[in-house]
């Protein structure tokens, strides 16, 4: 049985790739940062269903807590074959108001986050020779989102980690991907208007928005066995929106 970690497992994206991953067979462990209670009721949900499933607690932009929470699955006699790197948070802001703090608290929750998170899980992944590491990015990470430099950035950072830990892990028996989603009905889009949102569905080729469901169902093809020759990209997961 694979143990696979989802960080940001608490809502949206993360916690449909747990039910897929859940549902697949394999052991898996959602981090959340504050969202205790819902973690508590999915993983309920999902072990009820006969899944193996297991709620892990950590701010993943803090490095000592990343490492705590490798710690104890550590002590735990748990070493991670799949790692999901999907927490993340999003702020619309004109560049010019951006402060110091807003871009330090972006790049160290979407971007750094990713970082802590493959340097505690690799080690053991490469004793192993075989592990799969799927980094979630955007499509703003990928064309540039305005109001969103500070997020493009962190996002496009995760594309350039993707890219080039993928080379140096390659002949370690490990692929490294990013899935870049599109516009995807979750929390993340709660400050947009009715009207934001039908801007973007007309911006998208397909007219629709996509479902957390549409990016996890990418995420598990790249924990698969179907994708072993597939490394250092990115898949969009956008409706055609370029
Ligand atoms: P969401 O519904 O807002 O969920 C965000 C998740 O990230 C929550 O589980 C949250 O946990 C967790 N999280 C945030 N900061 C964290 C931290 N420091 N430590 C641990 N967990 C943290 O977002 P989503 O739409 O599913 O987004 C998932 C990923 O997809 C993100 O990386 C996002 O940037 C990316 N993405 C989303 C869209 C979109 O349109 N929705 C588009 C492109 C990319 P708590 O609830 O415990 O805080």
């Amino acid at each position: 049985m694979r143990n696979v970690l989802i960080t940001g497992a608490s809502r949206g994206i993360g916690a449909a790739a747990a039910r897929l991953f859940a549902e697949n067979g394999d052991r898996v462990f959602l981090n959340y940062r504050h969202s205790q209670g819902a973690v508590r009721k999915l993983c309920e949900e999902l072990t009820a269903q006969g899944g193996e499933v297991y709620p892990i607690q950590a701010d993943v932009s803090d490095s000592q807590a990343v490492k705590t929470m490798f710690d104890t699955l550590h002590s735990n006699g748990i070493s991670i074959d799949v790692l999901v790197n999907n927490a993340g948070m999003a702020q619309t802001k004109l560049f010019t108001d951006l402060t110091d703090e807003d871009w330090h608290t972006m790049i160290n929750t979407n971007l750094s986050s990713v970082f802590y998170c493959c340097r505690a899980a690799l080690p053991d992944i490469i004793r192993r020779h075989n592990g799969r590491i799927i980094n979630i990015t955007s499509i703003w990470g990928q064309i540039g989102g305005s109001c969103e430099v500070h997020y493009s950035a962190a996002k496009a950072g995760i594309i350039g980690l993707t890219k080039a830990l993928a080379k140096e892990e390659g002949l370690s028996g490990i692929t490294v991907n990013a899935v870049a989603p599109g516009v995807i009905q979750t929390d993340m889009l709660s400050p947009y208007t009715a009207e934001d949102l039908q801007a973007l569905r007309d911006e998208t080729p397909t007219g629709t928005l996509g479902t957390p469901e549409d990016v996890a169902r990418a995420v598990l093809f790249l924990a698969s066995p179907d994708s072993a020759f597939i490394t250092g990209q990115v898949l969009g997961i956008n409706g055609g929106m370029v």
